[in-house]
């Protein structure tokens, strides 16, 4: 756990907002919170940024240990999971199967590469349990029977929800709770009254306004290969920036390197010519959850994808590091992503 620990606190230190060369860093009140296993680091700005830190506190420890964790006892998450298929009714308000309808939606826009029923398949792998193994071709193959959307039912009416999971089915919502996460502290900071936050959940990040001298935050995305480093530095306000990639969790087994993020179609380590995907939106949940698939899809898919949701109305930009040293952004970042010429990459802007 300590060396877990101490590879996220170097990747949060990688997407740490960064002020610019020569400015005074503005004072905020800033907060490291483990949740989720996870570091996570909140500064807020403004007169109401110590209560509103304990406010935000609170809420990430509530969703972590009472909603979405799949191995606290007594979480909503785990007794869905638990309920062995009976059918789950929730109160309108709930917020766990809000979410599970947004992971089904994303799940559905992107033809199922990013699928929240991967649980049994997470677990054979050990990711979420320290104790990793590659799972044999069989297992997986038997493990893939009880994964798939349409193993999930969920209607939604005046008096509440229900959700089942059929075939022994089971979620995890890893792959976009930290978004939803930082949506959820969004609003709650906003209607503290607070302007100005960084928020850190691991890799995704949330920018709320402005710096105190009323410009942009600067975002530095890090270079997968060395964290210690960066691909390129953005400037955004109001803006979700999230990554998902090889480097984050993995293990090594006989010279190979196994990693977290699954292509469902195969139970195993999405193998899609990608190492790094930044996704930058205006919601956290959708964020979080479209880096996960866009990794998936790999670059042409990603690129699909972004176009067809784009026709629906919900746009997002795009950071995509190849495993041959490429990095190729989409063309709403042309004016917001300065490359660091010195990491190395050959970057192309897309059209
Ligand atoms: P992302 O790329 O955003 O997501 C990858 C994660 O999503 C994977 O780790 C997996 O969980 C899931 N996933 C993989 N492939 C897909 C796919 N194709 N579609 C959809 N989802 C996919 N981990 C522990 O080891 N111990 C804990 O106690 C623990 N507690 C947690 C409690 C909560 C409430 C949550 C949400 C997560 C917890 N985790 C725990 C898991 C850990 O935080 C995840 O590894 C993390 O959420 C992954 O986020 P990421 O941004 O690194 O990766
Ligand atoms: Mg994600």
């Amino acid at each position: 756990m300590k060396k877990q620990l101490a590879a996220l606190l170097l990747t949060i230190l990688c997407a740490l907002s960064l002020p610019g060369c020569g400015e005074a860093v503005p004072s905020g009140e800033a907060r490291t919170v483990y949740a989720m296993d996870t570091v996570m680091n909140l500064t807020v700005y403004g007169e109401n940024a110590a209560s509103a830190l304990e406010g935000a506190e609170k809420e990430l420890h509530t969703l972590d240990e009472a909603v979405l964790s799949r191995t606290a006892e007594g979480s909503e998450l785990a007794a869905l999971n638990a309920a062995g298929g009976e059918t789950v009714h929730y109160a309108a308000d709930d917020a766990l199967p809000a979410l599970i309808q947004t992971a089904l939606a994303i799940s559905d826009a992107a033809n199922g590469a990013f699928d929240p029923t991967l649980a049994p398949v997470l677990d054979a792998w050990g990711f979420t349990k320290d104790e990793r193994r590659v799972p044999s071709a069989d297992e997986l193959s038997s493990l893939l029977s009880r994964t798939g959307r349409d193993k999930v039912t969920l209607t939604e009416d005046a008096d509440g929800w229900t959700v089942t999971l059929l075939d022994g089915a089971q979620l995890d919502l890893g792959g976009i709770a930290k978004g939803y996460a930082a949506d959820l502290l969004r609003a709650q900071l906003a209607a503290e009254g607070v302007a100005s936050a960084t928020l850190d959940l691991g890799g995704d990040v949330f920018v709320m306004g402005k710096k105190s001298d009323g410009s942009d935050w600067r975002v530095a995305v890090k270079d997968p290969a060395d964290t210690d480093s960066y691909l390129g530095i953005l400037t955004a306000s109001d803006k979700f920036i999230v990554t998902s990639g090889v480097y984050e969790r993995y293990f090594e087994e006989n010279g190979v390197r196994y990693h977290h993020i699954i292509d469902p179609a195969t139970g195993c380590p999405a193998e899609s010519g990608l190492v790094s995907v930044t996704v930058v939106c205006e919601n956290g949940a959708w964020a979080d959850a479209l880096s996960t698939a866009c990794f998936v899809l790999g670059t042409d898919g990603a690129l699909d994808l972004r176009a067809s949701l784009a026709a629906q109305g919900t746009d997002f930009e795009l950071i995509l590091v190849t495993d041959d040293g490429r990095v190729r952004y989409t063309g709403g970042l042309a004016p917001i992503f300065t490359p660091n010429e010195e990491s190395g990459y050959s970057y192309e802007a897309l059209s």
